[in-house]
């Protein structure tokens, strides 16, 4: 059991109905309306435990983008000349209806993206969780007074920036919608959303709930299909003011550049490799718990799960001794299972991914596989796209293992004989998404804050991250934050009143 997550609740579900939806053809939403594409393609959305066909959603075009950018920007003038009271009140029915129907939402992300039932549900809560921060704040004072003596004063205000679009990835799809439609919305703007089309079917029904609860048509569309059609689409149509995109760092980069020749507002939440440094004064058992959680959580795919383990190495033998014992405890298994604490890769695609990196590991003597290191096979294993927890030590440090990202279950783990060592080998690399450590000395915790360089720094726990506190990378692991009052700035700009004697 992977333990320490906000929410645990292990539900069992009967094995006869739990892997089938009946196949439903779900429609994007434009302008308030379940619609198909124009072209009418659709595409397979696949249970990754089973390898079955779950549903299928419209192939969109860029012409479905044209009419939901259209619709966004006729819906964005009367809902950015709503008080932000009257929309977070709506936004607080909306987070009121995806916790009525959490366990029902909870179930089709398990069936589409695979992560354990349990993760599922604290998921789908945490998106009504940033729904009602977002709607707690609407009262905030946006904006300021500037008394400039004889030559007047001056009133500054945040207003809204007009249609935005967002493209969201397959890891965390709820979550990561909560990120980007609570504050655009709550700022007054509209939104056109592309899901990930491994991950599609979750993000639409909140969607639909969302418009269920009092969203006006248009304020908040989705339209489904291929990145390289739909998503860019969105991010070059000239009328959307800002993109906030989350995924790969390649496709950050692209999209970053498209976006530059209209010098749209842009928010970029990258790929991460976050260190995880244990010090010999940490509590171990907790330490070993964290980097469970921390590398496991949804089966490693996370931004900012632990992806490199620097031990200090007078604690390393106990502790990856400790560490290899609980690992291979962890049940692997369909995400609806009871018991599962590690679901499938998403698809087909990742798991080869893991297979060719591990490959290379073994080839280039890049490091021992303490455990893991293959699929499981087998029974019903060989339908879905399971991959062993594994453990890797004696790391090369210019393994793949440590300058790129890893986004599944593996974790390399490396010795260090100091802190300076430990901060120097946590900041060599390209990003900077998080890092954590963990340790009960204040001037370690004061070092490793100043030096380390990540957007955010946790101190005995990794991987938590509330709305209240803002959340983005340094260096290639993204552009501007998420979350908070930061989330809200970066969705509005500010307009100036000089008012002269
Ligand atoms: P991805 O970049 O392949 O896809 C993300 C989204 O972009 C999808 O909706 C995809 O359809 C769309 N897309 C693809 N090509 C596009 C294009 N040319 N133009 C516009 N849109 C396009 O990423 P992924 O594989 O879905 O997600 C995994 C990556 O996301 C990892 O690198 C992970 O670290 C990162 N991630 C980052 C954060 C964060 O907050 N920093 C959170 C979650 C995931």
């Amino acid at each position: 059991m992977i333990t320490g997550a906000s929410i645990f609740i292990d539900e069992p579900c009967k094995r006869s109905d739990q892997d089938n939806i009946g196949v439903l053809l779900m429609h994007m939403l434009i302008d308030g309306k379940e619609c198909t594409s124009l072209n009418d393609a659709w595409i397979d959305v696949i249970n990754p435990a089973t390898g079955a066909v779950l549903d299928h959603v419209p192939s969109g075009s860029a012409t479905d983008v044209d009419t939901a950018v259209e619709s966004a920007e006729v819906a964005f003038g009367p809902w950015s000349k709503k008080t932000t009271r009257d929309r977070g009140i709506i936004l607080f029915h909306a987070a009121e209806r995806i916790r009525q129907q959490h366990t029902d939402l909870a179930r089709l992300l398990t069936l589409e993206q695979g992560k354990p039932l349990k993760e599922s549900i604290d998921e789908v809560r945490g998106c009504a969780n940033i729904l009602e921060y977002y709607a707690s704040i609407a009262g905030k004072p946006a904006g300021e007074a500037v008394h400039l003596g004889s030559a007047g004063d001056c009133m500054v205000m945040w207003e809204p920036l007009g249609v935005c679009g967002a493209i969201i990835p397959w890891n965390m799809p709820v979550i990561i919608m909560g990120w980007k439609v609570g504050p655009a919305l709550l700022a007054g703007n509209t939104l056109v959303l592309k899901p990930a089309s491994a991950t599609p079917l979750t993000n639409l029904k909140i969607a639909g709930l969302m418009r269920d609860a009092g969203l006006p048509p248009g304020v908040l569309n989705v339209v489904t299909g291929p990145g390289d059609l739909v998503g860019a689409a969105i991010v070059k149509h000239p009328l959307v003011r800002k993109i906030s995109f989350t995924g790969d760092c390649a496709t950050g980069s692209m999209i970053r550049e498209m976006a530059a020749h209209q010098l749209k507002e842009i928010t970029l939440e990258l790929g991460g490799s976050d260190p995880m440094i244990v010090m010999a004064d940490a509590d171990l058992d907790r330490a070993v718990e964290g980097a469970v959680r921390g590398r496991f959580y949804n089966a490693g795919q996370i931004c900012t799960a632990v992806k490199r383990l620097y031990l200090d190495e007078k604690i390393a033998p106990v502790f990856i001794k400790k560490l290899q014992e609980r690992t291979e405890a962890l049940q692997i298994g369909n995400g609806l299972s009871p018991g599962t604490d590690i679901g499938p890769l998403v698809n087909r695609e990742q798991a080869d991914r893991m297979s060719d990196c591990m490959n290379h590991v073994r080839d280039g003597n890049e490091g021992t596989i303490l455990t893991g290191g293959c699929m499981v096979s087998g029974g019903e294993y060989d339908d879905g796209f399971f991959y062993k927890p594994t453990l890797i030590t004696d790391v090369n440090p210019r393994s793949r293992l440590v300058t790129t990202e890893i986004f599944g279950p593996v974790l390399p783990i490396m010795t260090v004989p100091d802190l300076d060592t430990a901060i120097a080998e946590a900041n060599r690399t390209r990003f900077g998404l998080g890092a954590s450590v963990w340790t009960n000395d204040l001037t370690t915790i004061k070092r490793v804050y100043r030096d380390v360089h990540a957007g955010i720094i946790w101190v005995n726990r990794h991987l938590t991250i509330p709305p209240e506190i803002p959340f983005g990378g340094m260096n290639e692991s993204g552009i501007g934050r998420e979350n908070g009052y930061h989330a809200l700035e970066n969705y509005s700009r500010s307009k100036t009143l000089f008012l002269g004697w």
